[in-house]
């Protein structure tokens, strides 16, 4: 049903009309002058459509004479035209369409936006604040990690005083105040916490054939400090939790979360990029400071022969990994780039290690 003028082309007065289409026909209600309502009945075949696009008005025109017609308003016809043949349609949507279709294309949006956001930018931004989060922060959140850890992780603190002496004599540590523990755990393995905290086991100590995969862990798992790694998936897979806390960029609140959930740690491992970039870096930084990086390609033989029972978390991927040979062709490369000299053999680095693993 729409409302519009009628002209009955006789006389130039306008009447009050309510269109309603059915079936072959139009229905016309008007009021004559007297107020009471008047039924006409229009056959669809006689009608003709006439759009003033600059008033907005629709004219439909009865041929049959004398020819009357009625106006509407474009927005009324447009509520009925549906229901009328398509010779007598416009080739507009109603409002109400278009309504719905803007409606339904700004949900779209939004809700894609959404998932976009949750999904790409939040983590894109954690990962962001966590290579600014504050030094203090990180290392607050490192201890309370180590600290939960500690009881299984049976450190023993004279070897621990020799780990640190072997790898203070690295030179790598330049601002990270990095401690280092031995853990007279068997698993073979080794894993830096946030904050500067490197953990090696005695399995893999023992599983080493020379000092040099010694320096070449440590320089793995520096690297994985320095680039804050553990700290970036932590923020990754807690973005949705951190959200809020993201927004108003409130620290102590993630850390908190942080804390709560640092168990998380455990069962994150690093991506194959930050794995990639802990071999390249540490080789360079090892070769940067003058030592022989062949330790590192050494230490990934001596993993690949412990593949089938290996079972650790920071070097399952590196262990179990199939293109280890080609982390290893990788590192070659490197190596082959760097003409450097290197330093004659280190003789405490080489005692140290001695004594770190025959003294059991
Ligand atoms: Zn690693």
């Amino acid at each position: 049903m729409a409302k519009g003028k009628y002209f009955d082309g006789l006389t130039s007065s306008e009447h009050e009309a309510t269109i309603n289409p059915s079936l072959q026909r139009l229905g016309i209600i008007i009021s004559d002058p007297y107020g009471r309502p008047k039924f006409l009945d229009w056959d669809l075949e006689d009608i003709e459509i006439e759009y003033n696009e600059f008033a907005k008005r629709v004219k439909l025109e009865n041929k049959t004479e004398p020819r009357k017609r009625i106006e509407l308003e474009l927005s009324e016809f447009l509520s009925i035209q549906d229901q009328l043949p398509k010779n007598l349609r416009l080739g507009i949507r109603s409002n109400g369409l278009r309504k719905i279709w803007l409606f339904g294309a700004i949900s779209l949006f939004i809700i894609g936006f959404l998932i976009f956001s949750y999904f790409v930018m939040l983590p894109y931004f954690a990962e962001k604040v966590a290579i600014n989060f504050p030094q203090s922060y990180e290392r607050k959140l490192g201890l309370s990690v180590f600290e939960s850890m500690e009881s299984d992780l049976d450190i023993d603190s004279t070897k621990s005083h020799d780990l640190q002496l072997f790898f203070n004599g690295l030179g790598y540590d330049e601002s990270k105040n990095v401690q280092v523990f031995y853990s007279k755990t068997n698993d073979i393995n080794a894993f830096a916490i946030p904050g500067g905290f490197i953990v090696v086991n005695e399995g893999l100590i023992n599983s080493m054939n020379n000092y040099k995969e010694l320096q070449g862990v440590l320089a793995h798992e520096f690297i994985h400090i320095k680039h804050r790694h553990s700290l970036r998936i932590l923020f990754r897979s807690l973005s949705s939790y951190l959200a809020i806390s993201l927004v108003f960029g409130d620290i102590n609140g993630i850390l908190a979360i942080l804390i709560q959930n640092s168990n998380e740690l455990r069962s994150l491992s690093y991506s194959r990029t930050m794995e990639t970039e802990a071999d390249i870096n540490g080789a360079e930084l090892m070769v940067e400071k003058g030592f022989d990086p062949h330790g590192m390609i050494e230490l990934m033989e001596t993993l690949k022969s412990h593949t089938p029972n290996i079972e650790n978390e920071v070097f399952k991927y590196l262990a179990t990994h199939p293109d280890l040979d080609l982390r290893i062709n990788n590192l070659e490369k490197v190596y082959s780039n760097q003409a450097k000299t290197l330093n004659a053999d280190s003789l405490i680095s080489k005692s140290i290690f001695l004594n770190l693993k025959n003294d059991r």
